[in-house]
């Protein structure tokens, strides 16, 4: 049933204000519903078209996944690093690749399976956070020292060793801190 009312609507597809008789009226014109249902269409196509090859490059990554012997390119879509820090790794002898020839170097899978089994970088045994109980004098600068060598205001460590929660310690008339705690932050 058509009724008298006239509602002010703005158009979805070119904002305008418009007067409409429905409320559920979203468009001015038919020129704009028509345009907005093909732009609506087009956005579909765009999605399904996105699935698509989402689930064609899924489909590959799964192959590649029982794959035994991989080129470069292929571990680049199985790990995700690009086809450059692959070959910096196999010449980092990071991850371990046969050179057949100039253009064919293979991976083996259970090499890939063998990078994420390796013990992690030394690095994250020394940590800022737990400091050196005791440490050697020999091992340790005094302030002065790292005033000198790192070129800093004496106020200025003095917040750093707050701020970084730095462990210090006085003997006789010098105040000592770790070298280690030291270099890392410089
Ligand atoms: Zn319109």
């Amino acid at each position: 049933m058509s009724s008298n009312i006239e509602v002010l609507r703005i158009c979805q597809y070119c904002n305008n204000e418009f007067i409409a008789k429905k409320t559920t009226t979203k468009h001015c014109s038919h020129k704009c519903a028509s345009r907005a249902y093909k732009q609506r269409l087009k956005v579909l196509k765009i999605e399904e078209s996105n699935a698509e090859t989402f689930k064609i490059k899924n489909k590959t990554i799964v192959d590649l996944k029982e794959k035994e012997f991989l080129t470069v390119k292929e571990v680049s879509l199985l790990l995700g690093f690009s086809t450059r820090t692959l070959y910096r790794m196999i010449n980092e002898n990071k991850l371990n690749a046969h050179k057949f020839t100039e253009r064919k170097t293979i991976v083996k899978r259970s090499d890939i399976d063998l990078l994420f089994e390796q013990p992690k970088p030394q690095q994250s045994k020394t940590n800022l956070l737990e400091p050196i109980k005791n440490p050697e004098i020999i091992d340790c600068y005094t302030i002065s020292e790292i005033v000198e060598k790192f070129n800093i205001s004496n106020g200025a460590l003095y917040n750093l060793i707050k701020r970084k929660n730095i462990n210090k310690f006085s003997k006789g008339k010098y105040t000592y801190i770790a070298k280690r705690d030291i270099d890392i932050i410089f």
